[in-house]
């Protein structure tokens, strides 16, 4: 078991060349003749086939790599769960006129027909391009057309789209369709249809619905013919590797009561395969399956899908063979090819995994199908359903299992021309994958449908393409072997071309979180450093865990006299520091970067237990303080090359930057290394000479990250780091002469105070002020409910809302208010606090007795709120709330805790909700969710912000790919991760050299030509 889940990431090249070429290509090699003849057959007969599938004409008419293609993927995605008119018309208006319609047009007289063909128009009567129509006719008749009448002729359109993949809107009817004589040849599979659950009121739902379809087959004339598909996601709201334990507790006795009615009611049930992440798990369960009661020589009903795509599928079914022999049990087991890839890479890439966990190359997907084929084969406790419309795939299964009993599975809408060819045939066994609900529970599949089979990769795409060529489309994979070596995905370390990403960890991979290891008795003390040394004082403090007040270990506070020392040394050293070359400089923080690297899990305990930050948290700020090492490296060898600038001959014209000498660093607690490390990085790769000063709170992970930085090679007398007191600190060195930069992120008060303290220098020195914001993220009623839930709930509860960037004020247009808010409070319902050391845990505790107090006496000033449960603990914590307001002018000031504002406007008072987001003061972050491109582009035009996210989540900057900082009270830029903050803490000097006046210009003179 434990070798499955150790080959997510191995090396695909490896997997190809030990496990499957040999297995493929002898197979191919013996049975080639055959392969070939039945590929051909089924393509041709998909030719020519007359009806054609509906999804085939939709393809073959709307590409996705045309605007058409894509403006019918987002209004089908959209469009039929707006409640507003004006919304609707906004998103019609937005996209239509996008397309070059004309040419599915076959005359502008008879609207509706027109908007109904044009859309999906999947009516069969696709119609022909006319030369000579005008351009953008429907961008014109849209103008022209009475918006009722659009509104209703282009939701009729999506509607007809949606009928072509539902199957039926409920069960009892899809029982009575499927039973009907023009579907004997076929069985059938019936898909509830429904996204993950968000909250636990909508896998509830869900269950109800499995509960019931389940009942309802058994109870029909053959219910042999029929099963049942299930999402275990749409079971828990946090169906994730992190909760195994309470999904033992809440998912597992759902599961096994779902297997046993299917056993009780003679129904087969199958679980979908879903994200690679949660593989794992889904295995876990299963396992628990096999070792109960409820599969036995009665019942072999239960099975699952695995995907082909993942590099692991053939490893699990390889493991699969000697389980269930071992134990004597039968299952079904459905292979695919996985419909999750785009987002896989993303994850993948996002994450800094090692690797992907599934294959990069089409064709290797296509080899891994066949070689999973093969284990199938052995394998006599499983019946084998092989759900692919591709013709070689599905060709080479069948001279391979030639005498074994399988099946095919198709989905509904698809893939009708492939199969009719084998329909034919004696023997023919084939289901329906039948997607069964409303049709605005169809949407997502449909996207998805949509994207994986239009892509230009998919075999269903090739075939409806215009140009298909036979020999092409029924190529055997290993005809393309020779391209294993060359992959245009690059590795996730390798994403970014002048710098190593940083890499994270898979929490859900079982190896990974067995290593991650924290010491039993954690403790330590924390001194300031100058000169390399630990300074111990007699201002003595404990360092306490804000999760459970225990003390840790005690930190050193300066007194007067460290300060004084600190600045002396530095002062001393600073043109030392100065002239080390930048090249040796860049090595020092690679090295670092390296050290944090390599002591991710001792700095994540630190983390968890000075700061309270859990272990997910901690991950993501230990690989941005990684990021900024290697980003700022990486530009700090751009800025530093001197550079010759052309002017009169005669002269030598130079421009260099140079360090500047003494600054300071005072950084906070809630990102204790993140921050730590990138403002003084910042400071010393410039050339300066730093003393850094961490927020109290957060002393011993500063102590700590300064022995590493020495470890790489930093000289001891570039950097103090001084502990303590920010007001005594920071007051003695700015009053220093020789102060040339101060880099500060914190409190606005605080940000204050020091601008004008320094305000009072003789000199300026530079001041780099990072503050908070009050942010809001706006949410219009194209909006996908769900969707902005989640972002929601990340973006205000995540880091117990300790982020400068996290979502303050919640703005919803208000025809889907009352919807966000429900879905709302039940995704709050799922979220935990506790233990920041345990992987289950979303929350952990803020950071001390007044922040707690703080956010406490907030709360208290509003009636209107709705606040999780707190748990009973004596750490520090607050629960995630939700707090309904009137206005945005109700909050004056940024509430640093877990806690979101929420809010209604009106769709046609959108600019004066932006023009009040301004009004706030603050200019930091800000989240849309729209899919309409104008509403997004106005918003985008007229905010005042620094950082804005559309259709994500809005925290989580990631270094030189979203640099980051705001405007007005919410700092004074350049942004941290971008390409102006280095150059703000040096100096520029041009050097100009007339270098005539020294013997005349002779270099001109020998130059010229006679
Ligand atoms: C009945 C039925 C049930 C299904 N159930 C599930 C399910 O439970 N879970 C699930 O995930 N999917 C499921 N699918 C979808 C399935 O995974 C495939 O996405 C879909 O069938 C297309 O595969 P194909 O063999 O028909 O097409 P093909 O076009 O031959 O293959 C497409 C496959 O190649 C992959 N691919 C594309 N580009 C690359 C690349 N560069 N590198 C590597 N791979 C690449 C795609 O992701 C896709 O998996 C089901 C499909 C059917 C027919």
């Amino acid at each position: 078991m434990q070798k499955i889940f150790s080959n997510k990431y191995t090396n695909q090249k490896d997997i190809v060349e030990k496990n499957f070429f040999n297995l493929v290509s002898d197979f191919s090699k013996h049975n080639q003749k055959e392969i070939e003849t039945t590929s051909i057959a089924i393509v041709q007969n998909a030719i020519d086939y007359k009806i054609g599938s509906q999804f085939g004409k939709l393809i073959h008419e709307f590409s996705l790599s045309s605007n058409e293609g894509i403006v019918l993927m987002c209004l089908a995605e959209a469009l039929l769960r707006i409640p507003d008119a004006k919304t609707i018309n906004d998103l019609i208006e937005d996209k239509i006129p996008i397309g070059d319609w004309k040419k599915y047009i076959k005359n502008d007289k008879d609207l509706f027909v027109n908007i109904s063909s044009i859309a999906f128009l999947l009516t069969g009567k696709i119609v022909e391009e006319k030369e000579n129509e005008h351009k953008n006719i429907l961008g014109k008749i849209v103008k022209n057309l009475s918006e009722p009448l659009l509104r209703n002729a282009i939701k009729q359109a999506v509607n007809i789209l949606a009928k072509q993949f539902v199957f039926e809107k409920d069960i009892e009817k899809a029982i009575k369709f499927s039973d009907e004589k023009k579907h004997e040849k076929y069985t059938f599979s019936f898909d509830m249809l429904g996204e993950a659950a968000v909250t636990y009121e909508d896998s509830e739902r869900y269950y109800k619905q499995y509960e019931n379809a389940i009942l309802t087959t058994g109870q029909s004339k053959n219910p042999e013919k029929k099963s049942i598909s299930i999402k275990l996601s749409s079971l828990h709201p946090r169906y994730e590797r992190n909760k195994l334990d309470l999904l033992k507790k809440e998912l597992y006795p759902k599961v096994f009561k779902l297997v046993e009615l299917g056993r009780q009611n003679k129904v087969d049930i199958c679980f979908d395969a879903e994200e690679a992440d949660r593989l794992n798990l889904s295995l876990f369960i299963f396992k628990e399956i096999i070792e109960s009661n409820l599969i036995d020589e009665t019942y072999s009903g239960f099975g699952f899908a695995v995907q082909a795509y993942q590099k692991r599928a053939f490893f699990v079914l390889e493991w699969l063979n000697q389980y269930l022999e071992s134990k004597n049990k039968k299952i079904n087991i459905r292979l695919v090819k996985g419909a999750y890839w785009d987002t896989e890479i993303k994850i993948a890439q996002e994450q800094g995994f090692n690797d992907y966990p599934v294959f990069t190359k089409k064709f290797v997907t296509d080899i891994s199908y066949l070689a999973c084929a093969h284990k199938l084969l052995e394998n006599n406790n499983v019946y084998s359903q092989f759900a692919t419309h591709n013709a070689h795939s599905i060709a080479y299964i069948k001279t391979l299992f030639k005498h074994k009993d399988f099946e095919f599975q198709k989905l509904h809408g698809m893939g009708d021309e492939i199969y009719s060819h084998l329909e034919k045939e004696d023997g023919f066994k084939c289901r329906v994958y039948a997607p069964v609900g409303g049709y605005q529970d169809l949407l997502p599949y449909l996207v998805r449908r949509l994207l994986e089979n239009g892509a230009n990769t998919s075999f269903i795409h090739q075939l409806k393409s215009k140009n298909s060529d036979i020999k092409k489309l029924i190529q055997s994979p290993l005809d393309k072997i020779e391209k294993l070596n060359f992959d245009k995905i690059k590795k996730p370390a390798d994403i970014y071309e002048d710098r190593k990403n940083s890499s994270g960890l898979d929490l859900s991979e079982e190896d990974i979180i067995n290593q991650l290891k924290f010491e039993n008795n954690f403790s330590g003390n924390a001194f300031s450093i100058i000169d390399g040394q630990d300074i111990k004082t007699s201002n003595e403090n404990n360092i306490i865990s804000p999760f459970d007040l225990t003390i840790l270990g005690k930190k050193y506070y300066a007194e007067e006299q460290t300060v004084d020392i600190a600045i002396k040394k530095l002062k001393e050293n600073s043109n030392t520091w100065k002239k080390v070359p930048i090249e040796k400089k860049i090595e020092i923080f690679l090295n670092f970067a390296n050290l944090i690297e390599e002591n991710i899990n001792h700095i994540i305990q630190i983390c968890a237990k000075e700061s309270g930050k859990s272990i997910k948290n901690s991950i993501a700020e230990i690989r941005e303080a990684i990021d900024f090492c290697r980003y700022y490296s990486k530009e700090a060898n751009i800025i530093f090359k001197e550079k010759i600038l052309k002017g009169p001959t005669g002269e030598m014209n130079k421009y260099k930057i140079i360090g500047k000498g003494l600054s300071l660093v005072i950084s906070p607690w809630n990102f204790p290394i993140a921050i730590f490390v990138g403002q003084t990085v910042a400071a010393l790769i410039t050339g300066n000479v730093v003393l850094t000063k961490p927020a109290e709170q957060s002393s011993f992970a500063a102590y700590y990250l300064i022995k590493l930085l020495l470890k790489a090679g930093l000289p001891k007398e570039a950097i103090a780091l001084v502990l303590g007191d920010g007001a005594l600190i920071a007051n003695k060195v700015i009053q220093d002469k020789k102060l040339k930069n101060v880099i500060f992120t914190g409190s606005l008060d605080t940000a204050k105070i020091i601008q004008s303290n320094l305000q009072k220098k003789e000199n300026i020195p530079t001041f780099i002020a990072e503050t908070g914001g009050l942010n809001c993220m706006i949410v219009d009623s194209s909006a996908l409910p769900e969707h902005v839930v989640k972002d929601v709930v990340s973006s205000g509860f995540d880091s117990a809302g300790q982020r400068c960037s996290a979502c303050r004020i919640l703005c919803v247009e208000e025809n889907i208010y009352e919807k966000i808010k429900d879905i709302l409070i039940g995704a709050m319902k799922t979220q935990n606090m506790g233990d920041p050391e345990k992987l289950s845990t979303d929350i952990g505790p803020v950071i001390d007795a007044d922040a707690q107090a703080n956010i406490n006496d907030h709360i208290k000033k509003f009636t209107k709120f709705f606040q999780n449960e707190n748990i009973s603990s004596n750490g520090y914590f607050v629960p995630p709330t939700l707090i309904e307001i009137e206005k945005l002018s109700d909050l004056k000031n940024e509430i640093f805790g877990p806690v979101v504002h929420i809010t209604k406007y009106k769709a046609s008072e959108l600019e004066k909700l932006i023009d009040e987001i301004n009004d706030l003061g603050f200019g930091l972050t800000l989240g849309i969710h729209s899919r309409i491109d104008k509403t997004v582009n106005l918003i985008v035009s007229k905010v005042e912000v620094g950082n804005i996210y559309i259709n994500r989540n809005m925290i989580g900057a990631v270094v030189g790919v979203q640099p980051f900082g705001g405007y007005e009270k919410s700092g004074t830029g350049p942004k941290a991760g971008g390409p102006e903050y280095l150059k703000r803490l040096c100096y520029e000097q041009s050097i100009s050299n007339n270098t005539a006046a020294m013997g005349g210009n002779a270099s001109l003179l020998s130059e010229v030509e006679d």
